[in-house]
């Protein structure tokens, strides 16, 4: 099996369950943590990532467990992005190795607002501030919630 991260990588899915970039958090359990995703598209602010707290790297050797609290935990945050974003519609994504479109070697899902005609997979993202991700995060924070 191949190994994508480098050698001394610094994930950076272990630095926020480490506590860095709290306020962009919006879930953590024993299992699994969500926080807002650095990189975010205009048309689907609120963009999250769902990632077990375990480093693993893909999908490959992911136990059942851990694969199905992101599954479950998906669920809430795909209902909590309706219901604090008004969503029409949410889209999961989970890439795995270079030719699948992995970038961070932390398996990780992306659980994603979308509107009608919203050209998610057209147009490219941008580093949203933190003060952007932290104002997001509160709102699908408090939408979770109740869900
Ligand atoms: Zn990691």
């Amino acid at each position: 099996m191949n190994h994508y991260a480098p050698v001394g990588y610094v994930c950076p899915l272990c630095r926020i369950v480490a506590g860095a970039e709290r306020d962009a958090v919006v879930y953590r359990d024993e299992v699994v943590v969500a926080a807002l995703s650095l990189h975010q598209k205009a048309n689907n602010l609120g963009s999250l990532l769902v990632f077990p707290s375990e480093h693993i790297e893909n999908l490959y050797t992911a136990p059942s467990e851990k694969l199905n609290s992101m599954f479950s935990v998906s669920r809430r945050l795909a209902l909590a992005l309706k219901h604090s974003l008004g969503a029409e519609g949410v889209t999961l994504l989970q890439n795995n190795e270079p030719a699948g479109g992995q970038d961070v070697w932390h398996i990780h899902a992306h659980v994603i607002p979308r509107y009608r005609d919203d050209q998610y997979f057209s147009r490219r993202g941008q580093i949203a501030s933190i003060d952007d991700r932290e104002r997001i995060a509160k709102k699908v924070r408090s939408a979770l919630e109740a869900v």
